[in-house]
């Protein structure tokens, strides 16, 4: 297989993530706390044996109002029923937790935002380990920020966009930095910036044994987590990231043609597909073909760029309609691809890596 550079990926891979801007959740309760376990306090920094950890765990099951709210994820299809849900607050907390599960021989699923699509952040019968109250940001000096995993998207972006700093995240409201960057990170600036674990310079992780570790001692865990990290090696309780200087504006750039026949729509894609990977570097493209319709969506956070007229008009010459968005602040425009803030049903496929359009091409003729 041939081998790509991150920066090549990206340019590639122009397509992915539009669909996602389609939908959010509301999904973390703030109902108030019960405390049901309660061994005392210590909370351990580094590598400490687990039987150590005591801490007071909420532990909430079927009976506990909050049950349903917490067990939900964002995909309506999914629908499991944990025996207990451990919402956690610190590192100790999660240390006692995994330590609690062992003890019970409860399997454990980690939930930040609970937007895995499969459902990956929630069993049947077993623990699932709830970082949605581990939501903190806060900027540290160096222009590095220390985030919770449960912090979602928004927060993040509501925090550090008006101080001027950028972290490249995804779009959806409601997805957490815990999951978006321990799989990657995809959103409109990474064609420029790369990917938001490319940014995550120390996280904190407790391992299956309950033990605790940072990454300033442990390089290679520090690498797997960079992408490898969705409940694969542990659960990441704290993660520290660079940040860049943020663009000021955004200005978005939309096409559409409604009622396409098949050859017409894959005529578009390909034209699009052409046109992606010569955009500048900062933009960012995607598309959304739902039934007949076409929708496409450029974003541009450069406006003096001298090649995107010409792109745009290029793409504009084969749809039906298409218009500019005015030029507003980064995030006033980002708040345009929040999504729905709800659960909703829905069946996600990936079309991987793709070059050209013709790897994609018999996908979708299928489609259509
Ligand atoms: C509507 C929607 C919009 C999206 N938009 C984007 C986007 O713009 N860009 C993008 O890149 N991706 C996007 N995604 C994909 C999203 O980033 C991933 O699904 C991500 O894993 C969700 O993270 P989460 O914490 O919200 O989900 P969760 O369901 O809580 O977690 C996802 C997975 O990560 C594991 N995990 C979560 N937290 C931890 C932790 N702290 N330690 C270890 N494992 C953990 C979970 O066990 C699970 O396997 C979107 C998904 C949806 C449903």
């Amino acid at each position: 297989m041939k081998p790509y550079t991150r920066k090549q990926f990206l340019e590639i891979t122009t397509a992915a993530g539009i669909s996602f801007y389609l939908s959010a959740c509301g999904l973390n309760s703030d109902k108030k706390k019960v405390a049901k376990i309660v061994p005392d306090s210590a909370t351990p920094e580094k590598k400490v044996p687990a039987h150590t950890h005591q801490a007071h765990i909420d532990l909430v099951d079927k009976n506990d109002p909050r049950y349903d709210e917490l067990r939900k994820g964002f995909n309506k299809r999914i629908d499991k029923h944990p025996k207990v849900i451990a919402l956690c607050t610190t590192t100790a907390e999660v240390a006692a937790a995994v330590q609690y599960a062992h003890e019970k021989g409860l399997a454990i699923a980690v939930k930040s935002g609970g937007h895995s699509m499969e459902g990956f952040s929630c069993n049947d019968d077993g623990m699932v380990i709830n970082l949605s109250k581990m939501n903190a940001v806060e900027m540290l000096h160096d222009h590095k920020i220390k985030i919770g995993p449960g912090c979602t998207i928004t927060s993040l972006y509501d925090t550090i966009l008006p101080q001027g700093r950028l972290l490249p995240a995804g779009s959806c409201a409601t997805v957490a930095v815990g999951g978006l960057t321990l799989g990657g990170g995809y959103g409109i600036c990474a064609r420029r910036f790369g990917l938001t674990c490319d940014h995550l310079v120390e996280a904190t992780m407790v391992d299956g044994n309950g033990n605790i570790h940072n990454t300033k001692d442990d390089t290679e865990l520090m690498w797997a987590l960079k992408g490898g990290g969705t409940g694969n090696f542990g659960i990441v309780t704290e993660m520290i990231f660079t940040t860049h200087p943020a663009p000021p504006t955004l200005q978005a750039h939309y096409f559409k043609s409604r009622k396409l026949r098949p050859e017409r729509a894959a005529a578009i894609l390909q034209t699009w597909m052409e046109l992606a990977p010569q955009l500048p570097d900062s933009c960012f493209s995607g598309y959304v073909l739902n039934g007949s319709t076409l929708n496409i969506l450029i974003t541009n956070y450069e406006p003096d760029n001298e090649q995107l007229p010409t792109l745009l008009k290029k793409l504009a010459a084969v749809v039906d309609e298409f218009r500019s968005s005015h030029t507003g602040t980064l995030q006033r425009m980002l708040r345009n691809y929040y999504g729905v803030g709800k659960q909703l049903y829905f069946r996600n496929s990936s079309a991987g890596f793709f070059k050209s359009y013709a790897d994609v091409a018999p996908f979708i003729k299928r489609h259509l």
